[in-house]
C-alpha cells in the first residue's frame, strides 16, 4: 500500500493539494493526519447546519457548541508534551500506533485544556441531563476524571454516565488531534483492521472521497484523534472480510445529501458501519453525520446486524 511522504499531509475533509498529485504518485496516501485549526471549526459548522430542520435539531445544535470550545481549546490551551520520537519509531518497528492511549495520564496541558473546554461549556444552552452532567464534571475528584478518561479511551462508556463521558472525550479528541497532528504521516503504518495507525482507536466511521487522483479510495476516520486511514472498498473495516459485504440506507430525515450515507453490513462478524460518500456530499463530516444519521442506526436495531464503531456523542449507540 502507498504511503504519503513528505509534508503535505492535509488535513481531512479540507480542500487540498491531494499529495499523489504533487509526488506524481497514483495510489492514494496511506494516512491523513488532522488538523485541529480547522478540524473542530469545520465540525460545528456542520453540526449547526445539520441541526437545521432535524429531528434531532436541538441535540445538533449542542454539539455544534461543543465543537466551537473544541475549536476555542485547541487554539487556546498549552500545547501538549509532544510524542517521544524514539518511542514513534520503536511503535513503527512493532506495527504499533505510535501514540499509546492505553497508557495515556493526565498531565497539566491536558488538564488545561480540560478545564478550559468545561469552563466554555458552562455558557452553552443544552438539555438538562446534560446541565447536570456538566455540574457533575466541574465538582468531579481527579481520581472520578481519571477513570472517567480511561474509560472513554478503552471506548467502554457506562450508560448511567453517557453525558458526563461527553465532555471527557469531547477533551480528549482535541489532546489527541494536537498530537496526531505533529506526527509524520509517512511514517505511519497499518497496525491491524478497524485500528485507527496514530492512537489505536476505533473509526467513527468510513469516508468514500472524491480527490483528484484519489477519487473512488476509501478512508476510516478516527473517532478519538480525527486521523484518517487508507482502506480498500467492499471490506468490513471491523474483521477484515471481504465476503458477506451489503449496503443498507434509509430516506431522508438525516440532513445530508440523499444517497450520502450507507451502512455496511457484514455477515461475517454481524456488525455494520456507515460509509460516507463525499461525491454526494462534499461537507460530510464523520462524526457529525455519524450523529445525524442515527436513523440508520435505528433500522439495524431491527436486524443481525449490531454497531461497529465508536462515537462518543452519539448517546447510547
Ligand atoms: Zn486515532
Ligand atoms: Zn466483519
Amino acid at each position: 500500500m502507498a504511503r504519503s511522504s513528505g509534508p503535505f499531509s492535509s488535513p481531512p475533509g479540507s480542500v487540498f493539494p491531494d499529495p499523489s498529485v504533487l509526488e506524481g504518485v497514483t495510489a492514494p496516501a496511506f494516512a491523513h493526519l488532522p488538523d485541529p485549526a480547522t478540524l473542530f471549526a469545520r465540525r460545528a459548522e456542520r453540526f449547526a447546519r445539520l441541526a437545521q430542520d432535524h429531528p434531532l435539531g436541538p441535540y445538533l445544535s449542542f454539539l455544534a457548541h461543543i465543537a466551537r470550545a473544541q475549536h476555542v481549546a485547541a487554539e487556546r490551551a498549552p500545547a501538549p508534551e509532544p510524542p517521544d520520537a524514539e518511542a514513534v519509531e520503536r511503535a513503527r518497528t512493532h506495527e504499533m500506533p505510535p501514540l499509546d492511549r492505553s497508557h495515556f495520564t493526565s498531565d497539566p496541558a491536558f488538564e488545561s485544556l480540560f478545564d478550559r473546554l468545561l469552563s466554555q461549556a458552562r455558557a452553552i444552552e443544552k438539555p438538562e441531563p446534560a446541565e447536570a452532567a456538566l455540574a457533575h464534571m466541574l465538582a468531579a475528584s481527579e481520581a472520578e476524571r481519571g477513570e472517567m478518561i480511561r474509560n472513554v479511551l478503552a471506548d467502554s462508556i457506562p450508560v448511567e454516565a453517557l453525558a458526563e463521558h461527553l465532555y471527557v472525550a469531547a477533551a480528549l479528541q482535541v489532546h489527541f488531534a494536537r498530537l496526531a497532528s505533529v506526527l509524520d504521516a509517512s511514517r505511519l503504518v497499518p497496525v491491524g483492521d478497524g485500528v485507527c495507525p496514530a492512537c489505536g482507536g476505533p473509526p467513527v466511521a468510513s469516508v468514500v472521497v472524491d480527490w483528484p487522483a484519489a477519487a473512488g479510495a476509501r478512508y476510516c476516520a478516527c473517532a478519538l484523534c480525527g486521523t484518517w486511514w487508507n482502506f480498500v472498498r467492499v471490506r468490513c473495516t471491523a474483521c477484515g472480510s471481504t465476503g458477506g459485504i451489503a449496503y443498507q440506507e434509509v430516506e431522508g430525515g438525516q440532513g445530508s445529501a440523499p444517497g450520502a450515507i450507507k451502512a455496511e453490513t457484514c455477515d461475517a462478524c454481524h456488525s455494520y458501519a456507515k460509509v460516507l460518500y463525499l461525491a454526494k456530499d462534499p461537507d460530510l463530516d464523520p462524526v457529525a453525520d455519524d450523529v445525524a444519521s442515527l436513523g440508520l442506526d435505528l433500522k439495524q436495531k431491527e436486524g443481525p446486524y449490531r454497531r461497529a464503531t465508536f462515537n462518543p456523542f452519539l448517546l447510547g449507540y
